[in-house]
């Protein structure tokens, strides 16, 4: 299941971002934070647009919301920026492969901004079920990632991933921050889509993937 609209958005965040990924060539501490800052917003954004207009709330967020979104935009970017700056530092890395280092991280932004986008505008909608949904092609192969494409559950309850190295692990969604760990989840393509009610369509499919 391809979602184009969230492609489209999220594939603009990473316009917007990797630019400024690829330009730090010797960056100090305070410039990876900027960075990963900026990417948690443009991940936000693009995921308060899509999922506000899938569950039917204004796109824009209120003072509240944002003073909540940049510190955990500020959050992000402090969790993830010493190990960014210390491989850098270190001297082990080139140039180029911190301007690798510095894309990864800043994809990871995006993505992380638009998870957390996604389960606010869920929260706020009262939105009781979650999707597992496909938004961009594979780039990693994972058949057990794709068995769950289209898997309605209560938002609560926890996938089980039916395959691969972490096969039996129970998480709550493609890049579970706490349960999965990056190998998991890198260059993965999935998303959570909150829905208000599912149809007998959803369980149709889920019973048509199990067999
Ligand atoms: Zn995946």
């Amino acid at each position: 299941m391809l979602l184009s609209r969230l492609a489209r958005l999220l594939r603009r965040a990473f316009n917007r971002i990797l630019p400024r990924a690829r330009a730090l060539d010797d960056p100090t501490t305070r410039q990876v934070e900027e960075l990963l800052s900026r990417s948690y917003l443009e991940g936000q954004r693009a995921g308060r647009l899509f999922h506000a207009h899938s569950l039917g709330l204004p796109k824009e967020v209120n003072r509240a919301q944002l003073r909540s979104i940049r510190i955990r935009a500020r959050e992000h970017a402090l969790a993830f920026s010493s190990q960014l700056t210390t491989s850098i530092k270190a001297g082990k890395v080139s140039r180029i492969q911190a301007q690798n280092i510095s894309g990864v991280s800043a994809r990871l932004g995006v993505w992380h901004g638009q998870d957390d986008a996604a389960s606010d505008s869920a929260a706020e909608a009262g939105a009781p079920w979650k999707r597992w949904i496909r938004v961009f092609p594979r780039k990693v192969h994972r058949d057990y990632h794709d068995a769950l494409e289209g898997m309605a559950l209560p938002e609560k309850e926890l996938f089980v991933l039916p395959g691969g190295p972490n096969a039996g692990a129970a998480v709550y969604g493609p890049r579970d921050w706490d349960r999965a760990q990056a190998g998991e989840w890198a260059n993965c393509g999935h998303a959570l889509q909150y829905l208000r009610q599912v149809s007998a369509n959803d369980f149709e499919f889920k019973r048509f993937q199990r067999n």
